[in-house]
């Protein structure tokens, strides 16, 4: 997997991809992180990647042309023009981070994990022009619903996130498949604990240029990760529950699973 970054301030980029899993990936080839300074494709003295917003208002906007010839740059080809739009590599997602964007979700991440490559556009002052949306992108992603003064924080969210989805990435396979919003198994289904049946994953829909459409809110049945307990087995008179010291696997899946509903309900009811 190959992530292209780009941003006006390369440098914020330094550190983040040095850690942990992230590093690891990086090292053993699996990933490579690309960071490419947006002032490059700029043609004036000043190097001027912004200009005032058509109709007026406040800040700053960035311009399209040196995004899109930027990401043309870096791809290799022309994404065309108004007469003449050109198509998108299925295995290349071009993705806007943007407050105004679609929520970027766990089963996201695992759609991206299938992609070879994934170019980020990080936004700066009061966003990007509209045209980078429309006619550039094939994704417009939001990481929550607040506001950030970059795109960068965001990139960096969704590069770690699909990251750790890619196999070998973890040195634990089964880690990533047992966590906060990974699929609902079978045998938790047919155990009765829910009520309604997580419906098989819906077939993804792609437009013209690549633009995918929005994932089905269904198959949003997910809980999150059960509770983890560590030694002391006592810490300041606060116990671990007993079934977990006791060494009874199948009672330690099913403590596992009431409580991980429990607390699916309790934190994230609009997930339970
Ligand atoms: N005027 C915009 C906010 C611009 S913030 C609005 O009201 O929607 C500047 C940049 O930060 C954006 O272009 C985007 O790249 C990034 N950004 C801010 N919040 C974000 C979020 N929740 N998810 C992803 N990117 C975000």
């Amino acid at each position: 997997m190959r992530f292209d970054l780009i941003t006006i301030f390369p440098e914020f980029f330094a550190g983040p991809f040095d850690h942990g899993i992230l590093r690891r990936a990086r090292e053993t080839g699996l990933v490579e992180v690309n960071v490419q300074d947006l002032r490059e494709f700029t043609k004036d003295r000043h190097r001027t990647v912004d200009d005032r917003p058509f109709g007026g208002g406040e800040g700053m906007v960035l311009k399209p042309e040196p995004l899109f010839e930027a990401v043309e740059s870096l791809l290799g080809c022309g994404v065309g023009d108004a007469s003449n739009p050109g198509a998108a590599d299925p295995k290349t997602a071009i993705v806007l981070m943007s407050a105004a964007g679609k929520l970027f979700r766990q089963e996201t991440a695992r759609r991206y994990a299938q992609l070879e490559r994934i170019v980020f556009i990080c936004g700066r002052y009061e966003g990007v022009d509209e045209r980078v949306a429309a006619h550039l992108v094939t994704d417009e992603v939001s990481i929550g619903d607040f506001v950030l003064s970059g795109g960068e924080l965001p990139a960096m969210v969704v590069v770690d996130t699909v990251t750790r989805l890619i196999p070998g990435a973890l040195g634990n396979e089964a880690s990533s498949q047992n966590e906060s919003f990974s699929a609902i198994k079978q045998e938790s289904m047919a155990s009765g604990e829910r009520a309604g049946q997580a419906p098989p994953p819906q077939p993804e829909a792609v437009n013209a240029r690549g633009r995918r459409e929005p994932e089905s809110a269904v198959t949003n049945h997910v809980l999150l990760d059960f509770p983890h307990y560590t030694r002391p087995a006592e810490y300041r008179g606060w116990g671990v529950p007993e079934v977990l010291i006791g060494g009874n696997h199948a009672e330690v899946a099913k403590w596992r699973r009431a409580a991980a509903l429990e607390k699916t309900r309790r934190n994230r009811p609009d997930l339970a």
